[in-house]
């Protein structure tokens, strides 16, 4: 058998889906198949239990892709838009417009700047009026590849101004509170990520003096800005960046929640790993409202599995997680914003990034139980 060191590994050219961080968590890596062979004597030799969660990535893509060019086709023919299917972001943003068109005393779009490509970045408001009034934030899509992050935003923002004068826990809130939903956080890794490069997570600006484009948007925020769990070389996923909010994707949102000044929650949905975090990422100190953040978390997991029996994790993400630095949910909950929570979606490996459509409207489906529990609790603890 061949004798391979730790640096004959090609690991730059792994892509970690999760990220190796303490011996008692396993990783999730997708191995290029030309690499496959010297990683798993590299796992064999160093006695690294594996097992293989997808067996061939290309499989899982080209369904994906065809399950797209199906939908495409279906929704041309009946003028609606599917929610349990995926979508760029172009199809993304005129819905959008459709949905203030039909719900224009609910829902309006507000534009918080350009991405480093120029593409417009949009927030859904949902408010049925009076100013300054105590607010909600939730965003999506921060890390391009985490598709049903955005589709349930999608869903979520059909959910809100349908259920608005039905359902009386959200109609209350609503007549107290506004809502902020950005669908898609990161629009141009998003677009690369239809156009390109499917597994891409980064932002996609120039890093000068490298060949590496782009910052991963969730180190790149100024709480504990470069410290642990953050890479400083521009080639990694966890690129931090040069600077905290040097992103300006990251400097967009940063803008618009210090100017409005009512946010009473911050809620960053990403995928996979099924958690619910509530901060900090950044050290593992305990924050002041550990117990309070703790209790709200575990009700609100509570209610989303009483859907389909869906178990989630729920910690600060030191913890749970790893230690992580420049997150958002640290950064809001540093300058106030108490109830700062981010969710990792479905699944926990099986499909990883690559979670089938079928699953959309479930996922969301069940997320809403939870996004609510926590939007009540907000609405009925104000400070
Ligand atoms: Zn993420």
């Amino acid at each position: 058998m061949q004798t391979l060191q730790k640096d004959c590994l090609p690991i730059s050219q792994l892509d970690f889906w999760i990220h190796p961080v303490s011996v008692d968590l396993p990783v999730d890596i997708h191995v290029p198949s030309v690499h496959l062979q010297k990683v798993k004597i590299f796992l064999q030799e160093h006695n690294i239990p594996f097992s293989v969660m997808i067996n061939n990535l290309q499989v899982l893509l080209e369904d994906e892709q065809a399950e797209m060019e199906k939908n495409r086709i279906k929704e041309r023919s009946s003028k609606s838009l599917n929610f349990g299917a995926y979508h760029d972001l172009y199809t993304i943003y005129n819905w959008m417009d459709s949905l203030v068109t039909e719900y224009p005393n609910l829902v309006s779009k507000e534009h918080i700047g350009l991405t480093y490509e120029n593409h417009a970045m949009y927030v859904l408001k949902f408010s049925t009026g009076g100013s300054s009034r105590p607010a909600i934030w939730i965003d999506a899509g921060i890390h391009a590849r985490e598709w049903v992050s955005s589709a349930t935003a999608v869903w979520t923002a059909n959910k809100i101004a349908t259920d608005y004068g039905h359902d009386s826990s959200l109609t209350s809130l609503l007549n107290k509170m506004d809502i902020y939903l950005m669908i898609v956080t990161n629009p141009d890794g998003y677009v690369y990520t239809h156009t390109s490069d499917r597994m891409w997570r980064k932002t996609r600006s120039v890093n000068p003096g490298s060949m590496c484009r782009g910052v991963d948007p969730n180190r790149n925020w100024d709480a504990g800005f470069g410290g642990p769990g953050a890479s400083s070389n521009p080639c990694s996923d966890s690129y931090h960046g040069p600077y905290a909010h040097s992103e300006v994707e990251v400097k967009n949102v940063v803008n618009f929640i210090q100017s409005h000044g009512q946010f009473k929650s911050f809620i960053s949905i990403h995928a996979y790993s099924q958690l619910l975090m509530y901060p900090y990422g950044y050290t593992c100190t305990n924050v002041p409202d550990q117990a309070e953040l703790d209790s709200v978390g575990r009700s609100a997991v509570n209610a989303l599995s009483s859907l389909y029996g869906t178990q989630y994790k729920v910690g600060n993400i030191c913890r749970i997680i790893y230690q992580a630095s420049g997150g958002s949910i640290d950064w809001s909950y540093d300058i106030g914003i108490k109830y700062s929570f981010a969710f990792e979606l479905r699944d926990t490996g099986r499909y990883g990034f690559l979670l089938p459509a079928s699953q959309i409207i479930p996922t969301a489906s069940e997320t809403w139980l939870a996004l609510k529990h926590i939007m009540e609790h907000v609405r009925d603890n104000a400070y």
